[in-house]
């Protein structure tokens, strides 16, 4: 390893910050991958720039090389105090593999190592909640029970028995992660991936948790309390996140979605923030003006109805409607007015109407006056 000249090889200068690197590790790696580059001189360039890569691109390796010409430095050296820091410094493989696998899929190609139990996300939890139309447009809390896989409290996820009885993994030394050597007819190519026999933990149970049988979760009823928000509509998704399953080892539990449906209300129709509905109001009160109810998300208002109110009017009651999510803004109401007229009128109403229709003349209806006048001049 003495000699070699990492910055060189990656062809950055010796100040270049993580991003120079990482971007001449990223396009050297593409110009000499043994999959992408056939000539014959790839492969040993390509083993090279990630052997530089594998150091410059880790801030402690890096550190080391600069001072001590070696990334191994003097403080992994033997000591039991160093694995701590080799275990975290293994960090920097993640890097590393994160970019291998964008090349692989840039490519098409398989094999970026993925899925490493180091951290790990569990899987998120679909559930439906079914909400009454008004808990939905003024909002709840609600209490929800369920099934998810939780980490082990006994073993605290490890799955070794009382969380302790497990050995450092044979074959990674305790890293989580080796590198494979793949003979290719193009030469030598040398991959990093999780490692197969732990898993990427770094350890080997030597005796398993009773509790949850050595995996490290446990699927348990679990009870979350839920803020649905003012507003939420049909076929909206709450999403908490972290109430999911979590993961079968360390990581980050997935999240909670809860889909909602709300119950149709017996009067409103709802559009978004605004609440519609048909209000039947006698032709009379059409004609003559008066005082109408019309029913609020809480409570009646009483309005007036202007003389002469057409059938088909729509009346807009200003912010009225439904809250807006998460703003402090609501829709409107709105009232459109259907005449009603008598179906069976009695003689004595039937009476009183051609009276009225008698005291009318074509000019009380203009518009009924014009329509004819069109008609004749057709
Ligand atoms: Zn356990
Ligand atoms: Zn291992």
């Amino acid at each position: 390893m003495a000699g070699k000249d990492y910055y060189e090889i990656l062809g950055v200068s010796k100040g270049a910050d993580a991003d120079e690197i990482k971007s001449a590790y990223r396009r050297l790696a593409k110009k000499y991958h043994p999959d992408l580059n056939k000539t014959p001189e790839a492969a040993e360039k390509f083993k090279e720039i990630n052997e530089a890569y594998e150091v410059l691109g880790d801030e402690k390796k890096r550190a080391n090389y600069d001072q001590f010409g070696s990334a191994d430095g003097p403080q992994f050296q033997g000591g039991a105090s160093g694995f701590g820091d080799f275990f975290e410094g293994a960090g920097g493989f993640g890097g590393f593999s994160d970019i291998f696998s964008d090349i692989f899929s840039a490519f098409g190609g398989a094999g970026g190592a993925r899925g490493s139990r180091v951290q790990q996300r569990g899987d998120d939890i679909n559930i439906a909640m079914r909400l009454s139309f008004d808990e939905a447009i003024f909002g709840v809390e609600k209490q929800i029970s369920f099934n998810r896989v939780e980490t082990c409290q006994k073993c605290g996820g490890t799955g070794a028995k009382n969380g302790k009885e497990f050995s450092t993994c044979p074959d990674c030394k305790g890293v989580g992660r080796v590198r494979i050597q793949q003979n290719t007819m193009f030469g030598t190519t040398i991959r990093e991936t999780v490692c197969p026999k732990c898993g990427g933990s770094g350890k080997i149970i030597k005796e398993r948790c009773e509790e949850c049988g050595g995996k490290g979760c446990k699927r348990v009823p679990a009870q979350v309390r839920v803020k649905v928000p003012a507003g939420i509509d049909n076929g909206q998704t709450i999403r908490m996140r972290g109430e999911g399953n979590g993961p079968a080892g360390q990581g980050i539990a997935g999240d909670l979605n809860i889909k909602v449906t709300v119950a149709q209300h017996p009067i409103f129709k709802r559009v978004g923030t605004d609440l519609l509905f048909d209000l039947y109001v006698p032709f009379t009160t059409c004609l003559l003006g008066g005082k109408v109810d019309i029913p609020l998300t809480k409570g009646i208002k009483t309005i007036d109805l202007e003389p002469g109110t057409l059938n088909g009017t729509v009346m807009r009651v200003k912010g009225k409607g439904v809250k807006v999510l998460n703003r402090d803004a609501y829709g409107d109401i709105l009232v459109t007015i259907k005449t009603e007229i008598p179906r069976n009128l009695a003689r004595k109403g039937k009476d009183l109407l051609r009276q009225l229709d008698d005291k009318f003349d074509e000019d009380d209806f203009p518009k009924t006056k014009e329509f004819n006048s069109r008609i004749k001049n057709l």
